[in-house]
């Protein structure tokens, strides 16, 4: 007898209404920003435990006219939720292959590969499979320095249409980064049936690693668990050089973070893939 209109009114208070309406604000601006370009691409160094850029991840920006950069934590969420994400997740794509075909023609760069931050959302789309291929020929960008990074999260069901699918991308040459590695739920049984190419140690991991006995157990562990099956492994959030040899000493293969640079523009990327040493 309450299942009425009126007593389900009560969930919507003042400060929910609030919410709503800055949600759907955001929402309107993220539409005219997809339509207005106001995205873009940075790009942070990855590199190899002998010191020579290997690679990029791409991390998306929101050149906001009156708020600035605008971080992607601040909508990727928002994005997810109301189902833009699937939008800009195709625009993240694409502008990642065109940047990838362009850097195939610089000589330090052609052979870096490019990692993309991919939602489950945006994964577990039917279309998804399609979109990647069409992007890789759209702008002939070679597949084998695709690298899709998927976190833990796409495991919490239907771990076998995700397997399949990941599958597929493998076929075309895509490759994978397990991304956030050790902060989310994952089952080990899952974890070698996935067809991976990489291990990303979480940077809340890389923080304490020379202070937190537990941290430093979790990094070894990690990269002994990917050396077993066969993956390679990254460390994320390496801002100082005793994080960075801790690691080394550990047989981490890959790192990433301030230490070696912050996201940068193509343009900036391309100054420092120039002032790097060559390895
Ligand atoms: P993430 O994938 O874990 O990316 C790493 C984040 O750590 C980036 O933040 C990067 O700027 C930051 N970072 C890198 N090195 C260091 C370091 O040494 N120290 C510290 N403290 N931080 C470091 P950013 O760019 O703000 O991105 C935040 C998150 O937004 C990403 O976390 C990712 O989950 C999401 N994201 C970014 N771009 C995309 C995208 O194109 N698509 C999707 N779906 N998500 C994205
Ligand atoms: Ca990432
Ligand atoms: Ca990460
Ligand atoms: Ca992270």
């Amino acid at each position: 007898a309450k299942a009425d209109g009126r007593s389900r009114l009560c969930f919507y208070g003042p400060a929910m209404q609030a919410e709503l309406s800055e949600r759907a604000a955001l929402e309107a601006d993220l539409r005219r920003a997809l339509a207005q370009e106001q995205f873009e691409l940075h790009y942070q160094p990855q590199v190899s435990s002998a010191g020579g850029l290997i690679g990029v991840e791409a991390l998306l920006r929101w050149n906001h006219p009156q708020r600035g950069m605008v971080s992607p934590l601040s909508f990727i969420p928002v994005a997810e939720d109301n189902g833009l994400i699937l939008d800009i997740g195709r625009w993240v794509l694409l502008a990642a292959c065109r940047q990838l075909a362009e850097w195939a023609e610089v000589p330090r760069l052609a052979a870096m590969t490019v990692s993309v931050n991919v939602s489950a959302r945006q994964f577990r789309h039917p279309d998804f499979v399609d979109e990647v291929k069409s992007a890789l020929e759209f702008t002939g960008a070679a597949s084998r320095l695709l690298r899709l990074e998927l976190t833990e999260s796409l495991l919490l069901e239907d771990v076998e249409a995700v397997i399949v699918r990941m599958q597929a991308l493998r076929a075309l040459g895509v490759g994978f980064s397990l991304d956030d590695f050790g902060t989310g739920y994952s089952s080990l049984s899952y974890l070698k049936r996935l067809p991976l190419t990489e291990l990303k140690i979480d940077m809340s991991f890389v923080r304490d690693v020379l202070v937190d006995p537990n941290d430093a157990a979790i990094a070894r562990t990690i990269i002994a668990l990917a050396h077993t099956m066969g993956l390679s492994v990254i460390a994320e959030g390496v801002e100082s050089e005793a994080q960075r040899g801790f690691l080394a000493r550990s047989g981490c293969d890959a790192y990433q973070g301030y230490l070696f640079g912050r996201p940068a523009s193509a343009a900036q990327l391309m100054q420092f893939a120039h002032n790097a040493t060559s390895v």
